[in-house]
């Protein structure tokens, strides 16, 4: 079984390679490729975070919680805002705490979501983390919070799904149809 450092190093090295074929793609189906220094810098980070994010079942301490940490940066991103205008209402709060109360509300909700799915049966280890159904979730969860930030939001969400699939690639590479398990 791939450690950490290898999973890191394969999506850190495969990604090049991934923009290539993705362009090739594009090109073939007679469009060009758009991606701007953001989309490539934003499709980079999902990419490598998603080569690692399948082990997040894993019994290995440290990588699982450096998964969950950062996981709470996608927390943030989605229930900030919500927050933020919810807490203005309320008077008493100075408006120079308001930011920061917003992300540790934000962080704390995020981080019993990530418990509450860790402690399900589903994620034993190799279980639904390493199947084909999660990195689509993962792939599709990016491109629908990709669409404020990228004018092709789809190159980020393809860049997801595949940084996982590169983990499953290593984790299965003798057993070459189990990458494609449906759970
Ligand atoms: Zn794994």
């Amino acid at each position: 079984m791939p450690n950490l450092s290898t999973h890191l190093k394969l999506g850190v090295f495969t990604y090049p390679v991934f923009v290539l074929v993705y362009s090739l793609i594009v090109n073939a189906a007679g469009k060009s490729f758009t991606a701007t220094v953001i989309d490539l810098s934003i499709g980079y980070v999902f990419y490598v975070f998603g080569s690692d994010l399948p082990d997040l079942d894993s019994n290995s301490a440290p990588l699982r919680t450096f998964i969950k940490a950062l996981s709470l940066g996608f927390a943030i991103y989605i229930f900030y805002s919500f927050i933020y205008e919810k807490f203005s209402t309320i008077v008493v709060i100075p408006k120079i705490l308001l930011i920061p109360i917003s992300i540790s509300v934000a962080m704390l909700i995020g981080a019993a979501v990530v418990n509450l799915f860790l402690s399900l049966s589903l994620f034993s280890h190799r279980g639904f983390a390493h199947s084909i159904t999660f990195a689509a979730i993962y792939g599709l969860m990016l491109y629908l919070f990709s669409y404020q930030m990228s004018d092709i939001p789809l190159f980020i969400g393809i860049s997801g799904f595949c940084g996982v699939m590169i983990h499953m690639t290593a984790d299965y590479y003798k057993k070459p149809l189990k990458i494609f398990k449906l759970k």
